[in-house]
């Protein structure tokens, strides 16, 4: 796959003294393989790789003293997040009401979307929602979304025996006016494929109603197929922005770092499940730094905190903003994380953990070893993990039934994944952009 890809062309690197015309140009075709087959179209993966090593050469004779590997590493990282549209965008709902237009093919994610954003909107901002039920064609369609408003508990406009998609989007924004609604958010029919009655129709509807906010739900898992529809829509009802659904499943990524270059329309959020407690923001760096296999911490630490009670979170924050994040407060996220299910997709996003994430088949297993090695330090080392020293990882190593390589691997990994929650909680202290914007 893309990452174990990637990883394979930086080792190709990490021999080497420094980076030369000639080892620059190997890993770079083998960087532009890893994105060919994992779904991205030639021509985005032949520029990107220009840039890379372009970028590369600039700076080998600059940065001296970065390893080759490790520098090859962080320019990917950062065209990859260019590639993905540099920030994360927030969506227009600045309005009386603000109003959501879902689009997008049949069995895409509409529906299930919308009750995530529903619930998104409802819990976490305060507002008062109604969706709007404008698929008219099954009437399980209707049904299938007031049962996913009932269950995030938003209200919902519908009209069984009312054929027309536009005079139900108006008559259901009438009554959120009445009923003083924040937002509103129309959840509309799709097709199988693209064709022009619904482009039509959906046409129409984003005409009558005049969004503030028109999304895109495109399912990552159709490849290429994701980036033509996404842009045969955006040719017919310029949308705003892109919602990327089962990304938990075994997609190859390709669809995120094309679409932006593509269409030039951000995605705005992922969908990694089907149940409504995954709304995830789009985030390009984090993206970046899943795809190169150095996992995404930070949004872990986000789902962990949702269900953390406030106190601890509070607590954590500290340490974490004080850089004192240790094994003790790592184990007890770990028996957070258990309680919360759903192990593969979180496990995929502790920094290293992705690729076993991927390949083994998830039990417990990836959870108990490192759970395996933090209990086999002592209280002390726990709380202060600058003692370990090489006596002690000897200890820990046999304690765990592990080697100490595999020792100094997890504290490696724990010391990047302390250094990025530190770097995080200042971002956040400062009022950085992790907020969505509106
Ligand atoms: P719609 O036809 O566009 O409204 O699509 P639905 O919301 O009905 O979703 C189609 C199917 O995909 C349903 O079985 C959903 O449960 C499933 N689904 C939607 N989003 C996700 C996701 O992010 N991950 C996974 N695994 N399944 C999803
Ligand atoms: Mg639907």
């Amino acid at each position: 796959n893309l990452q174990d890809n990637l990883d394979a062309a930086f080792k190709n690197l990490s021999g080497d003294g420094k980076l030369t015309e000639i080892n620059v140009a190997t890993s770079v075709k083998a960087i532009r393989r890893a994105l060919v087959d994992a779904d991205v179209n030639y021509k985005i993966a032949k520029s990107f790789t220009d840039k890379v090593k372009e970028e590369a050469l600039g700076k080998r004779n600059v940065l001296k003293s970065v390893r080759p590997g490790d520098l090859m590493v962080k320019i990917v990282q950062d065209e990859l997040v260019e590639l993905m549209g540099g920030q994360s965008v927030g969506i227009n709902i600045k309005a009386n009401p603000g109003i959501v237009l879902i689009a997008g093919l049949q069995g895409s994610g509409k529906t299930t979307f919308t009750g995530k954003l529903s619930r998104h909107l409802k819990n976490k901002r305060n507002k008062k929602v109604m969706v709007i039920a404008c698929d008219v064609y099954r009437p399980a369609a209707i049904n299938q979304l007031a049962v996913v408003a009932e269950q995030v508990g938003v209200d919902i406009y519908k009209e069984m025996d009312n054929k027309n998609p536009v005079e139900i989007a108006l008559n259901g924004i009438a009554e959120a006016k009445k009923g003083k609604y924040d937002v509103v958010i129309v959840d509309t029919a799709g097709r199988l494929a693209v064709d022009e009655e619904m482009m039509t129709e959906i046409a129409a509807v984003k005409e009558a109603i005049q969004p503030t906010e028109t999304l895109f739900v495109v399912d990552s898992m159709t490849g290429q197929d994701a980036v033509n529809t996404a842009k045969a829509f955006n040719d017919r009802i310029n949308y705003d922005g892109v919602v990327l659904t089962k990304l938990d499943g075994d997609t190859r990524g390709g669809a995120a770092l094309s679409i932006k270059y593509t269409v030039g329309k951000p995605i705005k959020f992922i969908s990694m499940g089907e149940k409504m407690d995954t709304l995830d923001i789009f985030h390009p760096d984090r993206m970046a730094q899943r795809i190169l296999g150095m996992g995404d911490i930070i949004s872990l630490v986000e789902k962990a905190q949702e269900d953390f009670d406030e106190k601890e979170a509070k607590r954590l924050e500290k340490k974490i903003r004080k850089n004192q994040f240790d094994f003790n407060d790592f184990l007890k996220q770990l028996a957070q994380i258990r309680k919360m299910g759903n192990l593969k997709s979180l496990i995929g996003m502790i920094p290293g953990m992705g690729k076993i994430a991927k390949d083994i088949d998830i039990d417990d297993n990836a959870f108990n070893k490192i759970e395996a090695i933090i209990l086999s330090m002592t209280p002390e080392e726990r709380g202060n993990p600058g003692v370990i020293n090489g006596s002690r990882k000897k200890r820990i190593a046999k304690g765990s039934g592990n080697r100490v390589e595999e020792i100094n691997q997890f504290l490696r990994q724990f010391e990047q994944m302390r250094k990025m929650m530190f770097q995080m909680s200042k971002m956040q202290a400062g009022g950085g952009n992790m907020r969505m914007p509106n």
